[in-house]
């Protein structure tokens, strides 16, 4: 293969492959967390913002935060993902379609599989899963001409799973890798980029509270788990939201282009070890 000296490389401008500048990017679960974390970064790359959470008053503060220090719109909606009714009311008046959509929002209250009865799995299986499929639905349904990229958050406990309690979200998040895959197959030629999120251990309000329920319920189970997990960490500390969000952005821009149905781990190593 010969190479011409005189030709540039393609796609030559920097700021362009990461820029998120005249996009509109939704994201569930935004509050807190990872999902707040994308927030910000997706702001700090120059989109607007749909926010999403359960959590009204947190979700409010943080959205004018964010229009305050990055001057982009931001428009929020608070929205119990439980429930499907609530899901299809938002779409049906939505008035800014996205270009991108972030399924973050996820739940991993503990429990001891034989304890899983038939409400504590649906409720488990509807926010992790069937919310997502809900929201996907949603948007590919919207933007067939245009396209648009759409990133699922899954977990490494759907590929090994690790700490105790917890087999009922493996299986949800398990199914949202299956259903990235599917979607990818089923919709990259309509110009859509859909790929998946794999964090490990990431320090979140929502870990914070699991410790601290596991404590008060002397579950301590969790605790030595968490103990091993951090012995089997390569990189040596927990991860923190902004290195999954730094990814999700990575997933969202220009950059990634040619990335479709992939399941990208971000855990410090933990799944080498
Ligand atoms: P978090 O609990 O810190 O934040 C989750 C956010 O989602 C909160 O703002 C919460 O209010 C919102 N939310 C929860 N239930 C909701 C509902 N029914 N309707 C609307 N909003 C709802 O969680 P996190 O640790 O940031 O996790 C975010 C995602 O990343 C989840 O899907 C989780 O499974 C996944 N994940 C997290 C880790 C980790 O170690 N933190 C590891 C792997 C995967």
């Amino acid at each position: 293969m010969t190479t011409n000296t005189n030709t540039r490389i393609q796609f030559d401008n920097f700021d362009a492959l990461l820029s998120l500048k005249k996009k509109t990017a939704l994201i569930t679960g935004a509050a807190d967390g990872i999902g707040a974390a994308i927030a910000e970064r997706f702001a700090w790359a120059g989109a607007n913002l749909i926010l999403i959470d359960i959590n009204e008053s947190t979700l409010r503060e943080r959205a004018q935060r964010l229009r305050k220090l990055y001057r982009i719109k931001v428009d929020t909606s608070f929205i119990d993902l439980v429930n499907p009714e609530a899901i299809m009311e938002f779409w049906k008046h939505c008035k800014v379609i996205p270009d991108i959509l972030v399924n973050n929002a996820g739940i991993y209250p503990p429990r001891d599989f034989t304890d899983s009865d038939k409400g504590f799995i649906d409720r488990t299986m509807q926010i992790n899963l069937g919310a997502v499929m809900d929201m996907c639905r949603e948007m590919i349904a919207r933007r067939k001409k245009e396209g648009g990229v759409i990133i699922n958050m899954g977990s490494i406990e759907a590929k090994t799973p690790f700490k105790e309690d917890l087999s009922v979200y493996s299986v949800s998040k398990a199914g949202v890798l299956a259903l990235t895959r599917s979607l990818a197959r089923e919709y990259a030629s309509q110009g859509f980029k859909i790929n998946a999120l794999v964090p490990g251990g990431i320090k979140t309000e929502g870990t914070s509270e699991m410790a601290r329920g596991a404590f008060l319920k002397f579950r301590f189970n969790l605790f030595r788990d968490a103990a091993r997990f951090s012995q089997r960490l390569p990189v040596g500390r927990v991860g923190q939201p902004d290195d999954i969000a730094r990814m999700a952005l990575v997933m969202a821009a220009p950059i990634s282009d040619y990335m479709s149905g992939a399941e990208v781990t971000i855990d410090g190593g933990f799944l080498t070890a």
